[in-house]
């Protein structure tokens, strides 16, 4: 029997989970929307064959929805996640689980008092094809115990709007995530460096930015965020071991010949770079909440990488190295 999906947010990733729901992913079916804009809920939701609800809550408590996808913007994440908690309900939300660490932890005591893990956050680099052969070499031993590990998150362009800090929060949150999963180790601590800045773009931005982490074990992380680079949407990752190294292969693309110049092809967005990983990881996730064991990325992941985050953009603004300041992992998330 299909999992009947209520969905909270309706906007662009909204929009491309429901597709995904419908037209890729087996054994789902998308029966509510709502989005604070009724006629988008409206609109999107008939394209899926399903109804629209004015409210988050109405979804949550629908009889017939079984687990809710929340896709709102991060401020507008904690009282749906609360919701569908307290209704019993397993509920995916995409990152950030919450704007504040303080509401993440909230998540996590509420959701830990129901007794059984509900909550999955969307760091959908942990379903990438290319990740999860680094996740395999690196538990397998194959480059001995890491010692460094060095990453790159380039954007060809963004907005006015985007500011210094949304490098952290909204860039390399899933490096912070990605580092903490690929490692098995815990972030300890933050440090920002500031290198001249792209003339390309505007006043207000510091880009790029390279951020420093050392783990509890005494890794250290270098993550190179530069969003702006013009040229289009690139991500690098390698894991250096005491015995090798494993580096994240790029997205495969033909090598062209023509003109008298060998040339491939580097993707422009991330939609593109990720699109396959977003479909195993809602897959996955219906699988899961089908065999009643959620498993995916927790809400202890999302405060984690809240918590890191907030720390780097101390960091970013003092010119200090800050301390995650992490509370001890529960047994409850593993
Ligand atoms: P978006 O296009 O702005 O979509 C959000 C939708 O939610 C909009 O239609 C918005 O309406 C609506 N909304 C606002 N407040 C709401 C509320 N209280 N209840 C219900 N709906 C509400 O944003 P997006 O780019 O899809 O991003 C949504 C979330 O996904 C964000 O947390 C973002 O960080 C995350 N995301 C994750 C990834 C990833 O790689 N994992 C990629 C993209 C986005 P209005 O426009 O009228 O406010």
């Amino acid at each position: 029997m299909a999992v009947k999906v209520g969905v909270i947010g309706a906007g662009m990733i909204g929009a491309d989970h429901i597709r995904r729901l419908t037209t890729v992913v087996n054994g789902a079916e998308v029966v509510a929307v709502t989005d604070i804009d009724a006629e988008r809920a409206a609109e999107v939701a008939s394209g899926a064959g399903a109804r629209s609800l004015p409210t988050g809550q109405e979804v949550i408590s629908a009889d017939d929805v079984d687990a809710v996808l929340v896709t709102s913007p991060g401020f507008a994440h904690t009282d749906p996640v609360l919701g569908a908690i307290e209704a019993g309900k397993p509920v995916f939300c995409e990152k950030p689980l919450a704007t504040t660490a303080e509401d993440c932890l909230r998540i996590v005591e509420v959701e830990m008092k129901h007794g059984r893990r509900l909550v999955q956050v969307g760091f959908m680099r942990r379903y990438d094809a290319g990740y999860r052969a680094m996740k395999r070499a690196v538990d397998a031993g194959e480059v001995g115990t890491p010692l460094m590990m060095h990453c790159v998150h380039r954007n060809a362009t963004v907005p006015e709007s985007y500011h210094s800090e949304m490098a952290t929060h909204d860039t390399a949150i899933h490096e912070i995530d990605a580092v903490r999963w690929l490692l098995d180790d815990e972030i300890a601590s933050a440090q920002v460096l500031k290198p001249r800045r792209t003339a390309k773009r505007f006043d207000h931005l510091q880009d790029p930015q390279i951020m420093l982490f050392e783990t509890f074990s005494g890794a250290r992380v270098d993550v190179e965020v530069f969003v702006n680079c013009q040229y289009g949407y690139d991500i690098k990752c390698e894991v250096v071991g005491e015995t090798g190294t494993v580096q994240l292969a790029d997205p495969e693309q033909p090598l062209l010949r023509t003109a008298g110049r060998a040339h491939t092809v580097v993707l422009q967005h991330w939609k593109d770079r990720f699109g396959q990983a977003y479909d195993v990881e809602i897959q996955e996730w219906i699988d899961s909440v089908a065999n009643g064991r959620v498993l995916g990325p927790s809400s202890w992941d999302g405060y984690a990488a809240a918590m890191i985050g907030d720390a780097t953009v101390e960091a970013l603004h003092s010119g200090r190295i800050v301390g995650a300041g992490l509370k001890e992992r529960p047994a409850f998330y593993g």
